[in-house]
């Protein structure tokens, strides 16, 4: 299970509103683990380097990752996850992600936004040997 306050999640559709109808996207630092209880910090925003290139991609700022590597190093945050909006399209992740997942200890928080508006937000892990996700509960606290 991951947990996220409702700010946090406020925070993330909203840039999926902003961004649509490209997809937004951004990394998630947070403590803890998937057994243990995964708990999000700090949403971090990254331009979307692929937005120009279609609305059904994204990519993320490689030297915002290695900053927030170098910010973080030993401490008990980390970066644990990333997130991105699917415009038009379910919160699932896609082909396109699967072939983009980098990092099997990485979660996916993915938002689909309808018409403009943000809708469902799910989460994801890769699974075994990365031939696909597994949805894992999302928790939304106060
Ligand atoms: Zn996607």
């Amino acid at each position: 299970m991951i947990t996220l306050d409702r700010r946090q999640l406020q925070e993330i559709r909203d840039a999926a509103e902003a961004a649509y109808p490209a997809e937004c996207c951004g990394l998630l630092v947070g403590r803890g683990g998937l057994s243990d209880g995964l708990r999000i910090t700090r949403v971090v925003p990254s331009p979307n380097l692929a937005a120009e290139e279609g609305n059904d991609r994204f990519e993320i700022d490689t030297e915002l990752l290695v900053g927030l590597h170098r910010e973080l190093k030993d401490g008990p945050e980390r970066v644990v996850g990333l997130y991105h909006s699917h415009p038009d399209h379910p919160a699932a992740p896609s082909e396109r992600d699967l072939e983009g997942a980098w990092d099997p200890k990485l979660i996916w928080l993915i938002t689909a936004v309808e018409d403009g508006r943000a809708a469902r937000t799910t989460a994801h892990v890769l699974e075994g040997e990365g031939r696909g996700f597994e949805e894992i509960a999302l928790r939304v606290v106060d």
